[in-house]
């Protein structure tokens, strides 16, 4: 095992079709955003098969949770409920914006968030609910929907690991949120490199993310530049921001988008394979979706059951030593010093993510893996474990 090279956390999955379609943007002279930009749009919504829907592609979903909140018009004053297990970036952009952020625990059956917890986190002040499908696997959003409805709150739900994910068989992003951003950042279940994508069917908040993803503007360059629509006139009609996505990535996001139930049926594969092969031992695997639901699995991750031989940390070490990257999601909000110190946050405000954090490891589960990968990942965890 030792001689096999490393095998990487994550990978990307591009094919020739992804490098064909890139060529063609850059010798076309179109490379930022355009025709393929607003193609990709097209194509994601019949992905999600609501006509209702309106996609605006962003440079990362980062930006488009940003441009979401500033188009609900979140500001200072305003309180946001999100889950502390989870990526800096779904609470940063409330920052961003001025607003305050009411981290709340999550529930140790699925490690997403809690749902009883967000109704006693409710203030005055309080805005909006931003849920994430943690690893992939949908969120009570019937809950969360009906919370917000019953206290008048928006909800965007942050959807970077779930595309495709299912809640009674709907797609994440056709819920009826106010607003959903996926990511196509490098290690998702799919990818432009960086990018992301706003799914709302709010025509307001769409029409506001539009000018705001580009500095502000009433048009879009595609549309300013283009011999259909030759005006050379636009307003700047607020101080917007640059968070478009290029045509280059967009050229990524068409075969990607493609692939996607090839990606997910691996994805699915490879699931099954780890649940199969960890079942004798000292683990606790990750929970599953319902059944007839679809679970993204762009994480796979376990935790060290109480009577597991060996520590966390140690089972990355030996992990690392067979030659086989793992990692951590997340290193809780609560933990780290900004979010700490901001808002005097305590381990023991949120037990059920510290004690999740301190034991869970992620492992590599992605489609550029082969099977003797896949074995080789189970060999390394089992000599670890079993
Ligand atoms: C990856 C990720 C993001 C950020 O996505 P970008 O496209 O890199 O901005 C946000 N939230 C979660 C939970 C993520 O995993």
């Amino acid at each position: 095992m030792g001689q096999s090279p490393f095998l990487p956390f994550a990978l990307p999955d591009i094919g020739d079709d992804e490098i064909a379609e890139v060529v063609d943007t850059l010798k076309s002279g179109w490379i930022t955003t355009g025709p393929k930009a607003k193609r990709f749009e097209q194509a994601f919504a019949e992905f999600l098969g609501d006509p209702q829907i309106e996609c605006i592609a962003v440079n990362s979903a980062t930006a488009g949770l940003h441009l979401a909140l500033e188009a609900i018009g979140l500001g200072p004053g305003d309180e946001v409920i999100t889950t502390t297990h989870t990526f800096t970036a779904t609470a940063e952009v409330v920052r961003y914006l001025g607003a305050d952020v009411k981290l709340v625990d999550i529930d140790p059956a699925t490690l997403n968030i809690d749902v009883k917890a967000i109704e006693a986190a409710i203030t005055p002040r309080t805005k909006a609910i931003m849920p994430v499908h943690y690893a992939g696997l949908a969120v009570d959003m019937i809950a969360v929907l009906d919370i917000a409805r019953r206290h008048g709150l928006r909800v965007i739900d942050d959807a970077a690991h779930a595309l495709p994910t299912t809640l009674e068989k709907e797609l994440i992003g056709t819920l009826g949120t106010d607003a959903t951003v996926f990511s196509f950042y490098a290690n998702k279940t799919m990818t432009t490199g960086e990018g992301g994508m706003l799914v709302t069917r709010n025509p307001e908040i769409a029409k506001r993310a539009r000018i705001m993803r580009l500095h502000g503007m009433s048009r879009d360059a595609f549309d300013r530049f283009t011999a259909k629509v030759p005006s050379w006139y636009y307003e700047i009609v607020a101080p917007g921001f640059k968070y478009n996505l290029t045509d280059i990535a967009a050229a990524l996001g068409l075969h990607q988008l493609k692939r996607l139930p090839a990606f997910q049926a691996r994805r699915e594969q490879i699931a099954a394979s780890f649940n199969g092969a960890f079942a004798d031992l000292p683990l606790i695997l990750p929970p599953v979706a319902p059944e007839g639901d679809t679970h993204a699995w762009h994480l796979y991750v376990v935790r060290l059951a109480d009577d597991a031989p060996i520590t966390r940390d140690a089972f990355i070490e030996g992990m690392f030593a067979a030659g086989i990257g793992c990692s951590v999601h997340y290193v809780p909000l609560h933990l780290h010093p900004y979010w700490r110190d901001r808002y005097g946050l305590t381990p023991e405000q949120f037990p059920q993510s510290q004690k999740a954090f301190e034991r869970t490891v992620s492992l590599p589960l992605y489609t550029a893996m082969s099977d003797a990968d896949v074995e080789r990942v189970i060999a390394a965890v089992r000599a670890l474990l079993a």
